[in-house]
């Protein structure tokens, strides 16, 4: 099997972590993924390092262990391993206070004594990340260890680059690590290798053969409890700047010249550069028929639960081809799904002239549950007339592959490794949110729409027509 990312030689030399810390460890994010990825470490045989869990919550050990063992059981339904939940929790510790009193950092170092290289991973919200930055960096811990950021980084380009400059004050820039966990996702990385390791998508990936992308990134579910958080942040912020961005840079960058880390992301913000900032007047907001009635959400809320936009790409391979993407909460069902339409082939012959034009070609990338490749092909339809049919050939990766990791697990454990690749460089995030500044803060109100449906009826025709995507609902 061909390596995907090979280790470039500055993280080869890296050491895997001997500690992990977690701030946040109360949360939300550290029930749903953090505590089952720690829970796969064990499993795997990869934990063997003291976790230190972090949080105001006056929890003791084994509050912390029952949460945790709570945690991996809702995550894995019932199919868990008991030595290796075990293993985690009798690695668990609880470490209380503030994240603005020095003496929780003093305390913590404490704790840290033996450790030559501990991870801190941030799932605190965004608003305390400068306050334990500068906590670990008091008491001599940033120099010795690495930081995983959690996303939203920043709220814009500038706050986001006051985040990274407070970051690297702090920490080696080697030992940073922003999560986008769709690049820990096995599906989006496959995008990437469908696309450079089959020679057969080469020839036509441009604007010769392509008329059209489209990105779907559809939530069939609400904020599930998270109104509070989601009403500050809003589709653009959540998804489209980070994700859905992703996703158009892996299918329209160039192939990377060598197999490290940064040759992958110099790529990456290349094409990222090559995009231009976005339109408002090609940009569709929406906002789900009562959310503003949801708790936590303030009054008269301008925050979009819904955005579609269409991109531009000023590059020899892309110009004029249009890239559409859109995003949205309480759409028809759950999918992420990337579709290339290919231009039309001319009218068939012997057909007759009152014959239709062939349906284009279509290559659909899923990226989310069942994920794998479609491709939407012409063959002859039954029957005396030359005339065509579309018929799909399909494959499923977890069918034709077996089981896959879930992001969290291959990002913590890349984070423990020092291993780069999956993780965020500031200038493609500065980049993301350059091209995104144009349609934040909007005074206009979003456009309502039921729930169930694909967004404001705007919407519909903004790729010229949607294609179906497979929903989970
Ligand atoms: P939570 O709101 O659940 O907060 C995590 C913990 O941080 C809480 O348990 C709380 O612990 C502590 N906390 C909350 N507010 C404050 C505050 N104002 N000051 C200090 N501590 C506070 O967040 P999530 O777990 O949902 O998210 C954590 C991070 O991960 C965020 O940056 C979020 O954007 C990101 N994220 C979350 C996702 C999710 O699905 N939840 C998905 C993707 C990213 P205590 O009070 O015990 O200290």
């Amino acid at each position: 099997m061909t390596a995907v990312h090979p280790q470039d030689p500055e993280e080869t030399m890296a050491d895997r972590a001997d500690a992990l810390v977690l701030f946040g460890a109360t949360g939300d994010l550290a029930r749903k993924k953090l505590f089952p990825a720690i829970y796969e470490m064990a499993r795997a045989g990869r934990l063997g390092v003291p976790v230190i869990a972090v949080a105001r919550s006056a929890w003791d050990d084994e509050q912390l262990r029952a949460y945790a063992r709570e945690s991996v059981q809702a995550a894995r339904r019932g199919g868990v391993d008991p030595a290796a939940l075990e293993h985690l929790v009798q690695n668990l510790t609880m470490v209380v206070g503030d994240y603005g009193d020095r003496d929780l950092y003093a305390r913590l170092a404490g704790h840290l004594q033996d450790a030559k290289l501990p991870v801190f991973y941030l799932a605190v919200p965004p608003s305390v990340f400068p306050r334990v930055v500068s906590g670990l960096a008091d008491v001599g811990l940033a120099e010795r260890g690495r930081v995983v950021v959690e996303k939203p980084f920043g709220r814009d380009r500038v706050s986001a680059g006051e985040l990274n400059e407070h970051l690297v004050s702090a920490f080696e820039e080697r030992s940073i690590f922003r999560i986008d966990h769709y690049l820990g996702k096995e599906s989006v990385e496959g995008l990437l290798v469908f696309r450079f390791a089959n020679a057969f998508l080469e020839p036509f990936w441009n604007r010769n053969y392509v008329a059209g992308v489209q990105v779907t990134l559809a939530e069939g579910f609400g904020t599930e409890g998270r109104a509070g958080f989601y009403d500050g942040v809003g589709a653009t912020r959540d998804v489209l700047q980070n994700h859905l961005l992703q996703v158009v840079a892996l299918l329209a960058m160039e192939p990377p010249i060598a197999d490290d880390a940064d040759a992958y992301r110099d790529e990456e913000v290349k094409v990222l550069r090559q995009v231009r900032a976005l339109d408002p007047a090609t940009t569709v907001m929406g906002q789900y028929v009562g959310y503003l009635d949801e708790p936590g959400v303030a009054e008269g809320s301008t925050t979009e639960t819904f955005a579609a936009t269409r991109l531009a790409i000023d590059s020899w391979r892309w110009e004029g081809v249009p890239f559409s993407v859109r995003t949205g909460k309480h759409l028809p069902g759950s999918a992420t799904e990337a579709v290339v339409e290919l231009r039309r082939p001319p009218r068939l012959l012997f057909a007759g002239q009152d014959s239709s034009l062939p349906q284009p070609n279509l290559v659909k990338f899923r990226l989310g549950h069942d994920d794998g490749v479609t491709m939407t092909v012409q063959a002859k339809a039954p029957g005396a007339r030359t005339v065509t049919t579309s018929v799909d050939l399909d494959v499923d990766f977890d069918e034709a592959l077996g089981h896959r990791r879930e992001a969290y697990e291959r990002l913590l454990d890349d984070a423990m490794d020092g291993s780069r690749h999956r993780f965020a460089r500031a200038d493609t995030i500065e980049e993301e949110w350059r091209i995104v500044e144009p349609i934040l803060d909007r005074d206009a109100r979003p456009v309502p729409y039921y729930k169930g449906t694909w967004g404001p009826a705007e919407a519909e025709h903004l790729a010229g027509r949607w294609h179906p995507v497979s929903l989970r609902t």
